[in-house]
């Protein structure tokens, strides 16, 4: 018996062959999540020939594939925008078709009742609202976006910039000269083919490209932490949100005793839940987000977590994909029969996408931690700064943390850059700065600082700062002053 418990050898060589090269350009983006669009975007506006590669039949990542739709935390507690660039734009755009919930500018650092009620009564106060260390509620900036019309958007963003996408097509080796990523080999129904170019960006979330290139990695995450899950959403649609909420907050522990026998065990505190967060009734006790989308009349989100011990083992993920589906029949199930409010009411759709909340961190030239916060670091090569909404009785007097450049470089690796979850940073800054906003931000400097280099023919290493900050200014990016 071998390693893997089957009878004869554990690994067998694969024969070597001809590989057709399908392009080769400036700026090849694999993974065409929040990070992939916008490093795709940004590398093609900066005058890049760029490709962007994406496994499934869409752009979007977790925030359409995933039914992952907040875009929270973009500005500080006291109401300061830290966060603007392709971000806002891209919530604009969906806003423009009536297919966003935003935060009015108004509100923003303000504690406004009506607001703060709503919030807590759907379950969104965890985006929307932060403990001001005055013991306040105060309302961030953030927005709820309608997957399907992202999808849309980023086609259209992509498409304006003249980027070049390819779906269903899925990253698998990096090609390399030396420590030099020359391109990416990928498969598809079109069997094995290649792409070269000047540089490669990996936005895969989960590291695909720089782990297979050698570079340092950490995957460690401590097991009750958020990102340590996998998840899968369900929505759930026909269901008179106005009797549910009624037959919550009258009959509360009657309602929490179905919660309990509908999950076997009684509801507990969410591991997503941070310090300065307020743990809405509606959200603790079952997980339930009752959408607030001026479209989705009648929906509602469930996000079940599992831990995971590897979010990137095939075997697991297929174990908690087949457990969720089934889980989210089984609940829905009894809801319907036990739960007024959800007679009617249908699964319209779980995620396409299993939900990876953490993965692969790369080693990189810079490792972003929890200590730069609170030394309030401003980095010479600052390409991001990001909202501290996320530390408690800190978001005050520590509002912002600044990314670096160099946080995007795998160390020993040239023609590389890392623009999504798996960007260079400790557990804890990883943690709280790897949502959909931050790698956004973190694609968008990662994609101009590609075409700086494209068009220089230099490495990575060699961008010059002054330029990419005035890629970045110009695309309304928030630097420091
Ligand atoms: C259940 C859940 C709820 C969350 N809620 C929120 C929320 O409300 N708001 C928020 O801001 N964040 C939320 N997050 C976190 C957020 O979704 C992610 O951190 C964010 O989407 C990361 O963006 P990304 O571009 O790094 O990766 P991803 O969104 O994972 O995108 C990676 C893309 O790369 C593609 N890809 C992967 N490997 C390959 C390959 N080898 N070849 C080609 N393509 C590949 C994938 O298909 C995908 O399109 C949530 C996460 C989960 C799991």
């Amino acid at each position: 018996m071998n390693g893997n418990n089957m009878p004869g050898p554990a690994t067998i060589t694969e024969t070597a062959r001809e590989i057709r090269i399908l392009r080769n350009v400036d700026v090849l983006v694999v993974g065409g999540g929040p990070g992939g669009v916008s490093a795709a975007v940004s590398a093609a506006r900066g005058g890049a020939s760029t490709v962007l590669l994406e496994r499934y039949g869409h752009l979007g990542g977790m925030a359409t594939g995933g039914l992952v739709n907040a875009i929270p935390g973009l500005s500080t507690v006291d109401g300061r925008q830290m966060i603007a660039g392709l971000v806002q734009e891209t919530i604009d755009r969906v806003a423009k078709r009536g297919s966003a919930h935003i935060l009015d500018k108004r509100y923003w650092g303000k504690n406004d009742q009506p607001l703060v009620d709503m919030y807590m009564e759907t379950g969104y106060s965890i985006f929307f609202l932060r403990k001001h260390p005055d013991g306040g509620p105060r309302l961030i900036h953030g927005a709820l976006i309608e997957p399907e019309i992202l999808k849309y958007e980023f086609n259209a963003l992509c498409s304006e910039a003249g980027v070049e996408i390819l779906l269903h097509s899925w990253g698998t080796r990096p090609i390399m000269d030396g420590e030099r990523v020359k391109g990416v080999f990928f498969e598809s129904k079109s069997g094995r083919q290649a792409i070269l170019a000047k540089v490669v960006i990996d936005s895969t979330g989960d590291g695909d490209i720089f782990y297979q290139a050698g570079a340092g990695y950490d995957g460690h995450i401590a097991p009750n932490r958020r990102h340590s899950n996998l998840a899968l959403s369900c929505w759930i649609a026909g269901v008179d949100v106005g009797k549910h909420a009624a037959f919550r907050k009258e009959h509360a522990d009657e309602y929490a005793a179905l919660i309990t026998e509908m999950r076997g065990e009684p509801p507990k505190r969410r591991t997503s839940l941070l310090p300065g967060m307020f743990a809405s009734p509606a959200y603790m006790l079952d997980g339930y987000f009752q959408d607030i989308l001026p479209n989705h009349k009648g929906v509602m989100i469930v996000q079940p977590h599992v831990h995971a011990d590897d979010q990137a083992d095939v075997e697991e993920m297929t174990d908690v994909n087949l457990r969720l589906t089934k889980r989210h029949v089984d609940h829905w199930e009894f809801m319907r029969k036990n739960v007024p409010g959800f007679e009617d009411s249908y699964i319209v759709q779980t995620a396409a996408q299993l939900g990876t909340t953490g993965g692969r961190r790369v080693e990189g030239e810079y490792r972003v931690t929890l200590d730069d916060l609170f030394s309030n670091t401003v980095f010479d090569d600052t390409v991001a700064i990001f909202p501290n909404v996320e530390t408690g009785d800190s978001i005050v007097s520590n509002p912002l943390v600044h990314i670096p450049y160099r946080a995007l470089i795998p160390k020993g690796i040239d023609g590389l850059l890392v623009a999504c979850r798996g960007f260079s940073s400790s557990e804890e800054a990883n943690l709280y700065w790897n949502l959909i906003p931050h790698c956004m931000c973190l694609g968008q400097a990662a994609g101009a600082a590609a075409a700086l280099a494209a068009k220089a023919n230099t490495g990575v290493r060699d961008v010059d700062y002054g330029a990419l900050r005035g890629r970045l200014a110009a695309q309304n990016v928030i630097l420091p002053e």
